[in-house]
């Protein structure tokens, strides 16, 4: 079960960790204060109710937001997450890391973020539907192809893609490029569906290599076994690293040996979770995270590597797979005991680079197929890489802050430009 707000280490609060990691990229690049606070503001916020009876008869009405941050460089994008604690403050943090997370890669879009703050697994198909079908009519005036451009998160995938573009197609006409990581039917492209997790793993690959770590003789530990942390497992095996422990919401499994990613995967889809996986030992999420290995891969929630554990951390590298799953604490914890840390910024976005090419194809109506998909991703993700590693060397910084200063000065150059 996730943990309430109120049961969180005191470093928790994800809003608060990017700021500290932004000051750093800040003082880097000597910003002025106005500059900051420009840098900082979303453009645009909306806090919105959902009503919904459900089956039972029972009312119920679920908070919704959208948070646009910035769209110098274009149009806004970012994921949509359905999850019990989504709240604005959240929204507004992951906003922003969109920002920063598509300059830094250097596509062509500015940043936003959105979700409902509900527990999916408490409602039924039809309840799901209607809920996103809302949700979408009260997001209509401020989504567009041109203007911001959803995508699946947490909790959320081509089924929930699928609703928003036929509820926002009935206003607008037929529009697929309005969200991106739709069903394969709809105008979804080859390969988005595994992008993030792909690209997860290419890059961890590349950061083994730097602290020359053999992948055919590493071991690797994952946490979360969602589409991010499934996909990035079932790749890494495909390279020949020992995956030894998955999990997810109910716990994680254990084989010193190495777990078979794609039985485990053929497992979930079957049974809808890893409980009773065959062959393994059971863990808590919390043992996962502690367990000696060379990698690991966190891909679930944010601060699950937080104050109380850091110093119990055992991997030599760390790729942050899921959106600010290290705190500021956590981070100096790690850096200082000499533990690489690939940053989400870098690491993940693989997903919002799938979701440019899928918005671009949509835009041209002219579909690429999957090899030339991965490879082009695999190529920018990879070209993104040595950049931060290049900047990060060359000014005696973490690759957190080397990419930070890349993504600000890029937006910060293109606020210029246009004269806001
Ligand atoms: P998902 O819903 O597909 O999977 C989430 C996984 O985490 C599930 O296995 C779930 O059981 C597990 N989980 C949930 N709560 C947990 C907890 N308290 N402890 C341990 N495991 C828990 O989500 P996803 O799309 O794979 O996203 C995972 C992370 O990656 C999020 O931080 C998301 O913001 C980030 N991300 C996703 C994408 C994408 O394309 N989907 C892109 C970039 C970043």
């Amino acid at each position: 079960m996730s943990a309430t707000l109120a049961e969180l280490p005191s470093d928790c609060h994800c809003h608060n960790n990017q700021e500290h990691f932004l000051e750093r990229a800040f003082r880097g690049l000597e910003l002025s204060d106005t500059h900051r606070e420009l840098l900082l503001q979303s453009f645009c916020e909306i806090t919105v109710q959902i009503p919904l009876r459900k089956r039972d008869g029972t009312l119920r009405s679920y908070p919704g937001y959208r948070v646009q941050h910035n769209h110098a460089r274009g149009p806004f994008k970012g994921g949509l997450r359905y999850h019990p604690n989504v709240d604005l403050g959240e929204i507004r943090a992951l906003a922003q890391l969109m920002t920063w997370k598509t300059a830094l890669v250097d596509i062509p879009f500015g940043g936003a973020k959105g979700g409902i703050a509900v527990d999916p697994f408490t409602l039924d198909n039809e309840e799901l539907e209607t809920l996103t079908k809302r949700f979408t009519q009260k997001l209509s005036p401020l989504i567009g192809e041109h203007h911001d451009i959803p995508a699946p998160d947490m909790n959320t995938g081509p089924q929930v893609m699928a609703w928003i573009f036929e509820e926002y197609s009935k206003s607008h006409g037929y529009t697929p490029a309005v969200v991106t990581g739709k069903p394969l039917e709809l105008g979804g492209a080859e390969g988005r569906l595994e992008a993030t997790g792909y690209g997860v793993a290419a890059v961890t690959l590349k950061a083994a290599a730097d602290i020359s770590l053999n992948p055919t003789n590493a071991a690797a530990v994952v946490q979360g076994f969602g589409n991010v942390g499934s996909h990035a497992a079932l790749r890494l095996a495909e390279n020949g690293v020992r995956i030894i422990a998955i999990s997810d919401v109910g716990g994680a499994v254990f084989n010193e040996k190495g777990i078979d990613v794609k039985a485990a995967a053929a497992h979930v889809a079957e049974t809808g979770s890893l409980q009773d996986f065959p062959d393994c030992e059971t863990l808590s999420n919390e043992e996962l995270l502690t367990l000696p290995c060379d990698i690991l891969v966190p891909a679930a929630l944010e601060a699950t590597i937080n104050c109380d554990n850091a110093d119990n951390i055992k991997a030599a590298l760390v790729v942050e797979a899921a959106n600010m799953p290290v705190t500021h604490t956590a981070d100096h914890t790690l850096r200082d005991r000499g533990i690489v840390v690939v940053p989400d910024i870098l690491a993940n976005a693989g997903g919002v680079i799938g979701s440019y090419f899928e918005w671009a194809q949509n835009i041209q109506r002219f579909p690429w197929e999957k090899t030339l998909f991965l490879s082009r991703l695999e190529q920018l993700l990879l070209r993104c890489y040595r950049q931060v590693n290049d900047a990060a060397r060359d000014s005696n910084v973490d690759m957190r802050t080397a990419a930070y200063e890349i993504a600000v000065a890029r937006v910060s150059r293109a606020i210029e430009l246009r004269g806001f």
